[in-house]
C-alpha cells in the first residue's frame, strides 16, 4: 500500500512537471478573470449614483445579532411582543434575501464587512484567526501588543475561556490596527470634522472594535473581570460613567439566578423539546429549563451569562447609560451607535438553532430589542434615528436534529484526522519534510510551510495542488482550493471560487482554503464538545437578515437578492457622506427613497 502511495505520487509530480510549461502559458494569456474587481463585486446590478437629499438623523444606530440566521425571527414569530422584532419588520425595510458572498462566514469578518461594506480580499480579516508569517504564530484579528487593556486583569483566562479565538492571543492588547479599509463610522468622523459622536458596545470584543472602526471608541465586556472594558487604543483612563456602571457589578447582580422560560412550554415550537442528547453540557448549566449561572464565586458564572440572554442584556444595560452620559443623538451632527449582541452566537453553538434554547433566547431578545428602541424613542425619536439590523453571519442546523428528521448526510468532522492520513504522511516523506511540511492548520486555511519549502528548493505551488488533492479526499471535504491557483486565476469560475477569492488576502490568508460538504462541520472548541459550527459558504450560514428603520421610512417587503456589504455604503449614501474605501456595496434604492 504504502510503495502505491509512493509511486502514484511521484506520477502526479512528474505529469505536473510536464504541464508547468503550458500552465505558464495559459496564466499569461489569461485575463485574469478571476482577479479583477468584476469578480470581488456581487452579482448585483450597479445602480446609479444615489443624489437624492434627506433630512439628517440624529442617530445612526447599528444592531448586529450574532449568527441570526435570516430566517430565525419570522420562524419564532409566536414568542415574540411588540416593539422589538416585530416593529422592525412591520415598519422597517425589510430585505429577506440577503447573502455574504465571502467564503468563510465567522465573527470578525462579518463585523467588518457589515462596518466597511466590502470583502476580507479588501478589508483583511480572512478569519477570526489566521497564522501570521512574519511572527511565525497564530494571531487573533484584533490583538495588538501596543494597546494594553486599561483594567487590569481583564485578559482572556485560558483556564476559563471557551471561545478558541480569544484563547489564540497571545497579547491583551486590542484595537482596530488589522482592519485595512475605512469603516461607515470612519468615514462618519472624517465628514463631520470627528464632531460625530461614535460608539460601539458588544460582549465580543470583535463585535466592537469592528464597528467603531478606527475612529470611534469600543467597549466590551470581559468574563475575567465582570466588566465592560476597553484599551488604550480608545482612552487613557475610562470616562467616570463607565468605572460607575462597573462599580455596580452588575454580571453579579445574577448570581444565584436562573435562565428560564419567558413563556409557558406551549407556547414554543421546540417547548416539548428541551433535552436533546447532542446539547452541549456545558458544567453548571446543563441542557434543560432553568440553567443555573451559579454562585458569585463560581469562575464560570460570567461565562454562564454569555451564553444566555443576560449577556444581551447587560450590553443594553451598558448601552443605555453610555447614550445617556455621551448624550448621542443631542444635536444637529449624526452620531453613531453600535451594539452587537453576541448571545444568540454562544447558544447557537451550544445548543443549536433548531432548540428550545435558541428559541427563548430570541424571545428574549426581542424584549431587549423592545426596550432598547423604546428607549432610544424617548431619548432622541425613532424618527430622528436611521436604525439597521443585520448579523455577521448565519448557522447550520445541528446534525443530530436533521438525522432526527431522516437527514443522514450531517456530520462532525475530525480535523486531527486530516494531517496524520496516510497519503499525507506519504507526501511529507516524499519531500523529506517529517512533520514539518504543515506549518498550521487553523479554519478555513491549511498554512504550509514556506520557509522549509524554499529550503528544499520545492515549489511551493506544486505542493500546494499536491496537499489539495489529497485534503479532497477525505469525507466530507467539498473543495480545497490552493492560493496560488486563486492568485494566478487558474481555477473554473464558479460561485464557490468566487467566495473563497472574495476570501482571499496575499498577506494574510493561507496556502489552502478548505470547504466541507454541506451540514458538515468541525464541533471540537479546543476540548469543549458544542453542538453546531458556522463558517462555510453555505446558504445556511451566508443568509441574515438586513432591516433599516426609523427615519419615517415607509414599511416594505423586498425579496430581491442583496448583500450585507450594501449597508456602510447605504448608510453613507443617506448621509451624503463618501463611501468606505473598499466598498464594493450599492447603495440601497428603498431606504434612499428611489
Ligand atoms: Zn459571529
Amino acid at each position: 500500500m504504502f510503495h502505491l502511495h509512493m509511486k502514484r505520487v511521484s506520477t502526479l509530480i512528474a505529469t505536473r512537471n510536464k504541464q508547468w510549461y503550458s500552465t505558464v502559458l495559459f496564466i499569461l494569456l489569461s485575463t485574469f478573470a478571476l482577479v479583477s474587481n468584476a469578480a470581488l463585486a456581487p452579482e448585483t446590478a450597479n445602480p446609479t449614483a444615489n443624489s437624492t437629499t434627506h433630512s439628517k438623523p440624529r442617530l445612526i444606530l447599528q444592531i448586529t445579532v450574532d449568527a441570526l440566521r435570516g430566517d430565525l425571527p419570522k420562524r419564532y414569530v409566536n414568542v415574540l411582543g411588540d416593539g422589538g422584532f416585530r416593529y422592525l419588520m412591520e415598519q422597517g425595510i425589510d430585505y429577506t434575501n440577503a447573502h455574504y458572498q465571502h467564503a468563510n462566514t465567522e465573527t470578525i469578518v462579518g463585523h467588518v464587512s457589515l462596518a466597511t461594506g466590502s470583502v476580507p480580499a479588501a478589508h483583511g480579516m480572512v478569519g477570526n484567526v489566521w497564522f501570521d508569517y512574519g511572527q511565525g504564530q497564530l494571531t487573533y484579528n484584533i490583538e495588538d501588543a501596543r494597546y494594553h487593556l486599561l483594567t487590569a486583569g481583564a485578559d482572556v483566562d485560558s483556564s476559563t475561556e471557551i471561545d478558541p479565538t480569544q484563547k489564540a492571543a497571545t497579547v491583551d492588547g486590542r484595537s482596530p490596527a488589522a482592519i485595512l479599509s475605512s469603516t461607515f463610522s470612519d468615514e462618519l468622523a472624517a465628514h463631520f470634522n470627528g464632531q460625530s459622536k461614535i460608539f460601539a458596545v458588544s460582549v465580543k470584543d470583535r463585535g466592537a472594535v469592528s464597528l467603531a472602526g478606527h475612529a470611534g471608541k469600543a467597549f466590551w465586556f470581559s468574563k475575567s473581570s465582570g466588566e465592560f472594558v476597553t484599551s488604550t487604543y480608545y482612552y487613557q483612563q475610562y470616562p467616570e460613567w463607565v468605572n460607575t456602571w462597573n462599580s455596580g457589578k452588575p454580571a453579579l447582580a445574577y448570581a444565584g439566578k436562573s435562565w428560564e422560560l419567558t413563556h409557558p412550554a406551549t407556547a414554543y415550537m421546540f417547548g416539548e423539546s428541551d433535552d436533546r442528547e447532542y446539547e452541549t453540557d456545558f458544567p453548571g448549566f446543563g441542557r434543560t429549563f432553568p440553567h443555573a449561572y451559579g454562585q458569585a464565586d463560581d469562575k464560570y458564572l460570567t461565562t454562564r451569562l454569555t451564553l444566555s440572554p443576560a449577556g444581551d442584556e447587560l450590553t443594553l444595560d451598558f448601552a443605555k447609560t453610555l447614550m445617556d452620559n455621551e448624550q448621542l443623538g443631542e444635536d444637529d451632527v449624526p452620531d453613531y451607535l453600535a451594539i452587537s449582541f453576541s448571545s444568540n452566537d454562544y447558544v447557537g453553538h451550544i445548543f443549536g438553532a433548531s432548540s428550545l434554547e435558541a428559541e427563548d433566547n430570541i424571545a428574549r431578545l426581542d424584549r431587549t430589542l423592545a426596550e432598547l428602541l423604546a428607549y432610544v424613542d424617548k431619548k432622541v425619536g425613532l424618527d430622528n434615528t436611521l436604525i439597521v439590523l443585520s448579523a455577521d453571519h448565519g448557522q447550520p442546523e445541528v446534525p443530530g436534529y436533521l438525522h432526527e428528521l431522516g437527514i443522514d448526510n450531517a456530520h462532525y468532522i475530525d480535523t486531527s484526522a486530516l494531517d496524520k492520513a496516510p497519503a499525507i504522511e506519504a507526501l511529507k516523506k516524499q519531500f523529506g519534510m517529517g512533520e514539518e511540511l504543515i506549518e498550521a492548520y487553523y479554519h478555513p486555511y491549511v498554512y504550509l510551510n514556506r520557509e522549509l519549502i524554499k529550503e528544499k528548493g520545492l515549489d511551493q505551488a506544486l505542493l500546494e495542488d499536491i496537499v489539495a488533492e489529497e485534503l479532497l479526499k477525505f469525507n466530507g471535504v467539498a473543495a480545497a482550493v490552493s492560493s496560488t491557483a486563486l492568485r494566478t486565476a487558474n481555477l473554473p469560475d464558479t460561485l464557490m471560487n468566487r467566495a473563497i477569492l472574495r476570501n482571499f488576502h496575499p498577506k494574510r490568508s493561507g496556502d489552502i482554503y478548505i470547504v466541507f460538504e454541506p451540514n458538515v462541520f468541525i464541533n471540537d472548541f479546543d476540548g469543549l464538545t458544542v453542538a453546531s459550527t458556522h463558517g462555510s459558504p453555505w446558504r445556511y450560514d451566508t443568509f441574515v437578515p438586513v432591516i433599516f428603520a426609523g427615519t419615517g421610512l415607509q414599511p416594505k417587503s423586498v425579496s430581491r437578492m442583496i448583500t450585507p456589504y450594501d449597508i456602510a455604503p447605504t448608510l453613507a449614501a443617506y448621509l451624503g457622506v463618501k463611501p468606505p474605501s473598499a466598498s464594493i456595496g450599492n447603495p440601497l434604492a428603498e431606504v434612499l427613497g428611489d
